[in-house]
């Protein structure tokens, strides 16, 4: 039976038959060894993992009791069930899925990694976190830190024996982390003694492993006020040694849980670093470059939170397609017109209200997911290029760092609409699921309101969604003068035009251009306002986005539907595979047509002179 959290057949599709990972990403530079074979396997055994390991341990409630972290004096509780999944989790090599194996890492492309993880993600995203923040964590200590206890870190984490945590967050400093109040002061001997408190950490504290490594933003003592003078710390848990044997405490208390809308077992923690001005850490990177270095392992969990929000608006999906299939109610609407008498009860997924909320679930998913993969192809793209400058003699090496530049670009744009745009569209998928169930929808018994919950929160962190608009249209569309935004659109002409050669396709090519056309005019005429009418921009920083993610899902929706056209008046292709491609054409045609060719509209709207946002006064959002 086909599973209900994920779709095993959706995610060899769009590696496979739409980015062509076989042409594009494998058998060449970083990926020379891995073959088609090799990544079937990968992902079969990580869809059996999911579904017979993970998706058990999902809801956050069983027989009316709460499955949740818990706190006791200073200590975190993780649900029972996830210390033997960290276990298997870590055993079977998937916090390195993709990483280097001189760091222990299998080495896989980032795309197969991240389909595998999207499966995973789908099927319990609470327990996710905690070895997606240990996967961050320890590609910065990779990175930056620089130190003799650097081996024995990347080899504790990489395995997983120890996890990982960011710590930016504190109580007066949240999206404004220039605010922070954490100090470093210099010891004889190099370290530094860290005082402060971070709030929200997630796996701050748990009984998971016996070890947690703190990457921590703090402001050495005497350096400038915001940004510019954060520097970032390693802080572990216990103290260790050069071959990685615990020592005494390191005065890193975890002073409380947060109680959540969601994501119940992840826990969320406050923690205080030097109560007894006993913590030590060691600088990551240069002095003041806190920020830079953190944006690094901020940037992979941003990317990470779009595919969460990816992989629950699959698994709301599927869970309301069954469930859809299943709920008999009212008859016919044609038998109902004709009034005819004792019509039948049909399932409810043959009314036509319902048929919309199924399909804008499906194509929205699976649109979403194409998004975040496009970003994993830019990333294996950057990996390949780097590899082969270090690694091949003989390369173009001029030409290479062009290629890489030009991926890293892409990925600079995509960044923001990724985290955002996806898990705004996922969170829609999610409420779109609870409705189509009707009441039962709404009540703990189906699973549904569970990753309504759980999905609220990817619109939050990682800089909220409105921070990523903001970034996205006041940084990011501007660099090198737009050339990066300009290389994205140009991007999409050869699907495009293909797309123009189809007679069934034509009119939604002309329907993704004229979106694409309008997002770019756009963005122009915002960077004028800015220097007129300022406020016209900003208000519309979040819809403009949520524009440039129609644009582009739309765009992606009809490389999906070339590819499944091809398939489809294929005579070779058999029934059960030709149904599967008509779905994919259904889906792109329902989100171009209904989705994408709203944007010229809306993009005009945004671009009105519209204020009343900040007009009104603040004594008029609500009477006295
Ligand atoms: C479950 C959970 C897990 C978390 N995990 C971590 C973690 O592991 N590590 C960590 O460091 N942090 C973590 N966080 C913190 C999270 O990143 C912050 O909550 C988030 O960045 C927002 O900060 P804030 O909550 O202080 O909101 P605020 O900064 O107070 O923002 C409130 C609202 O104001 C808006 N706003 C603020 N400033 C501006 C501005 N300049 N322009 C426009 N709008 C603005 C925001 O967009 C938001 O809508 C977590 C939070 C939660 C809830």
């Amino acid at each position: 039976m086909a599973s209900l959290w994920f779709d095993l057949r959706d995610m060899k599709f769009q590696l496979f038959e739409v980015f062509k990972i076989k042409d594009t990403i494998l058998g060449k530079g970083r990926y020379v060894d891995f073959d088609v074979d090799t990544c079937n396997m990968a992902l079969d055994q990580a869809a059996k993992f999911a579904e017979q390991e993970i998706a058990p341990t999902y809801p956050d409630e069983v027989h009316r009791k709460p499955v949740e972290a818990t706190y006791k004096d200073g200590n975190v509780t993780t649900p029972e069930a996830y210390k033997r999944l960290w276990k298997l989790y870590c055993e079977a090599g998937y916090v390195a899925m993709a990483d280097q194996p001189e760091v222990g890492g299998q080495g896989f492309p980032a795309m197969v990694a991240a389909s595998c993880g999207c499966m995973m993600l789908s099927c319990n995203p609470a327990f996710m976190m905690y070895p997606g923040v240990t996967h961050g964590a320890a590609r910065l200590m990779e990175n930056y830190f620089q130190h003799p206890l650097r081996d024995i870190v990347l080899q504790k984490m990489y395995s997983g024996e120890w996890a990982g945590t960011m710590c930016l967050t504190e109580p007066g400093a949240g999206t404004d982390v220039g605010a922070l109040k954490t100090t470093a002061k210099k010891n004889p001997d190099g370290s530094y003694s860290i005082v402060g408190t971070k709030s929200f950490i997630s796996g701050g504290d748990q009984d998971l492993s016996p070890n947690i490594i703190h990457p921590v933003l703090a402001r050495i003592e005497g350096d400038p006020k915001g940004t510019r003078g954060i520097s970032i710390f390693m802080v572990p848990k216990i103290r260790f040694n050069e071959k990685g044997e615990l020592g005494e405490s390191n005065d890193v208390f975890c002073s409380g849980i947060e109680s959540k809308m969601g994501i119940h077992g992840s826990a969320t923690c406050t923690l205080n670093f030097g109560d007894n001005g006993k913590c030590i850490g060691w600088l990551m990177g240069e002095q003041g470059q806190g920020m830079p270095i953190m944006f690094n392992m901020m940037n992979e969990e941003r990317q990470a939170v779009g595919m969460i929000g990816a992989a629950l608006a699959t698994s709301s999906y599927l869970h309301a397609l069954d469930y859809c299939k299943q709920r008999i109610q009212g008859c016919d609407v044609i038998a109902m017109a004709m009034k005819i008498e004792d019509a039948p009860a049909i399932a409810i997924i043959n009314h036509p209200d319902i048929r919309r909320m199924l399909l804008k679930m499906k194509s929205i998913s699976e649109g979403i997911r194409a998004l975040c993969m496009l970003c994993y192809f830019c990333m294996d793209n950057v990996f390949s290029a780097m590899y082969s400058i270090a690694m091949d003699p003989n390369a173009n090496k001029e030409e290479l760092e062009k290629q890489k530049e030009y991926w890293e670009g892409m990925i600079e744009i995509l960044t923001p609409i990724v985290k955002s745009y996806a898990t705004d569209m996922g969170m829609m998928a999610c409420d779109l699921a609870v409705q189509s169930y009707g009441g039962y929808g709404y009540c703990r018994e189906y699973p549904v309101e569970q990753m309504m919950r759980d999905q609220k929160i990817n619109a939050i962190y990682e800089g909220t969604n409105g921070i990523q608009a903001l970034d996205l249209l006041g940084r990011k569309l501007g660099l090198k003068k737009g050339a990066y935004f300009i290389n994205l659109l140009n991007y999409t002409a050869e699907a495009i035009n293909e797309a123009d050669t189809i007679d069934s396709l034509k009119g939604e090519a002309a329907i993704v251009k004229a979106a694409l056309t309008a997002c770019g005019l756009t963005a122009k005429d915002f960077s004028k306002m800015i220097g007129t009418t300022p406020y016209v921009p900003l208000i519309g920083a979040c819809d403009y986005l949520n524009c440039l993610g129609d644009a582009i899902v739309g765009w992606l929706h009809l490389r999906i539907a070339i590819e499944a056209t091809k398939k489809f008046v294929d005579p070779s292709t058999g029934e059960q595979e030709k149904a599967f491609y008509r779905g994919k054409i259904e889906g792109a045609k329902f989100f171009i047509n209904r989705i994408t060719g709203l944007v010229p509209a809306k993009t005009d709207n945004l671009k009105k002179d519209e204020q009343s946002a900040m007009n009104i006064p603040l004594e008029s959002f609500a009477s006295e």
